[in-house]
């Protein structure tokens, strides 16, 4: 089995429900260690791109959606979150270029790219407590099924599940990235909100393809 067009297309629009029923818990846990708007911003980013589906060509490809994901995310988003999520989408635009389907390969180099190209932007490693420790379980568990012969939806499943548990994990630590590094240990049992919001979105991708 692969993933087209539809699925991206179902992908962003559930993504997009998923931050508005999140909005508020996404803020309460930017206001316990950041400043209090990661829920709006990825909300209103989001709301933005469901304004743009409608404009797609009707042939647009996996990769046209992701991008205009990502352009859209970088004009509309702003703070930390936005360029960070709008690279992502970028690279994962580029890496699946033109297929029309994503099969299992593909697909993890799509998860892969976007948490490189999350990575590359903002120099965060995994233990920092920011979203690179939702992506970087969920694309090792995502490569790990796929190794093993999964098909994409279970591909998804894992990489959804680490992604949570990623996000679980950021609780206990420390801050070494964005504005929460400046709590020091103050920021010490809460959860990173964008590790939060990641695990929102790979947990959509994961139930729009099962
Ligand atoms: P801002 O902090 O500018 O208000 P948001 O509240 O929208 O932006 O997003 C905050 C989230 O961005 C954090 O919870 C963290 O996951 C992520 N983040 C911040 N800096 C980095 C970084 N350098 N690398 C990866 N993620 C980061
Ligand atoms: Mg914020
Ligand atoms: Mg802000």
């Amino acid at each position: 089995m692969a993933l087209g067009t539809d699925w991206v297309l179902a992908w962003v629009r559930a993504t997009a429900a998923v931050i508005a029923e999140n909005r508020a818990e996404l803020v309460r846990l930017d206001r316990e260690i950041g400043d209090g708007d990661h829920g709006e911003n990825l909300d209103r980013g989001f709301t933005a791109v469901l304004g743009k589906l409608d404009g797609l060509a009707p042939d647009a490809t996996p990769a046209d959606v992701l991008k205009l994901v990502a352009t859209t995310l970088i004009s509309t988003v702003g703070g930390a979150a936005g360029p960070l999520y709008g690279t992502a989408y970028l690279k994962a635009s580029a890496a699946v270029k033109d297929s029309g389907e994503l099969d299992p390969a593909a697909l993890v180099a799509a998860l892969t790219a976007a948490r490189d190209g999350i990575v590359s932007r903002g120099k965060a490693e995994p233990g920092d407590k920011t979203m690179v420790d939702a992506w970087t379980p969920a694309v090792d568990a995502a490569a790990a099924a796929e190794q093993e012969g999964a098909e994409v939806g279970a591909i998804l499943d894992a990489a959804a599940s680490a992604a949570e548990r990623g996000a679980a994990e950021t609780e206990p630590l420390v801050a070494r990235k964005g504005r929460a590094s400046y709590l020091g240990e103050r920021a010490i049992g809460h959860r990173d909100p964008g590790a939060q919001s990641s695990a929102l979105i790979l947990r959509a991708a994961a139930d729009t393809a099962a």
